[in-house]
């Protein structure tokens, strides 16, 4: 059976931090799945068709990884999908203790899918996604936290 993962997140906007989890985690996967979660409860700060077009842009032509959107509870997502896999990335224990809930009721809702989480690169611990909207926000330059070859 395939090793399939979901790597779910915003991506609002992507990182160099996300960038980084995807390609450390690859080799473990058959086929991982980029997956954007449309949340109706979050709004988003960039338009969804922005997002995917940056996802498609990095990954694109990168075999094994497949670029979604879903609607719903990422775990059923992950059920559609027969992924057996949830990827997250972890920089502070702040995360941990946030992913920890999620995945243990995660896997009690659905013990046969495993939360496997990567350890953020040292580099990357301070990226995140809402600082680099409130730079943007105030007209600085993000170059140097998002993946090379998309502009935002
Ligand atoms: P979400 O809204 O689901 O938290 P994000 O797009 O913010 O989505 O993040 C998706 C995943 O990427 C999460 O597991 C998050 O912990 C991880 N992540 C975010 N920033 C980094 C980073 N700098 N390094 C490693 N992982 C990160």
């Amino acid at each position: 059976m395939d090793r399939i993962a979901v790597f779910p997140g915003s991506f609002d906007p992507i990182t160099r931090g996300h960038e980084s989890i995807i390609r450390r985690a690859l080799p473990l996967f058959d086929k991982m799945i980029v997956a954007i979660g449309e949340n109706g409860e979050k709004r988003s700060f960039f338009p969804l068709e922005r997002r995917l077009e940056w996802l498609h842009q990095i990954f694109g032509r990168e075999p094994g990884i497949i670029i979604a959107t879903y609607t719903g509870m990422t775990i059923d997502f992950c059920r559609r999908e027969n992924a057996g896999f949830i990827l997250r990335g972890l920089r502070t224990s702040a995360d941990f203790e946030f992913e920890r809930s999620i995945g243990q009721m995660n896997k009690l809702m659905h013990p046969d899918i495993e939360t496997v989480f990567f350890l953020c690169a040292p580099e990357y611990a301070s990226v995140s996604s809402s600082i680099v909207r409130d730079i943007i926000k105030n007209g600085g330059d993000v170059g140097q936290f998002v993946p090379d070859g998309i502009t935002i």
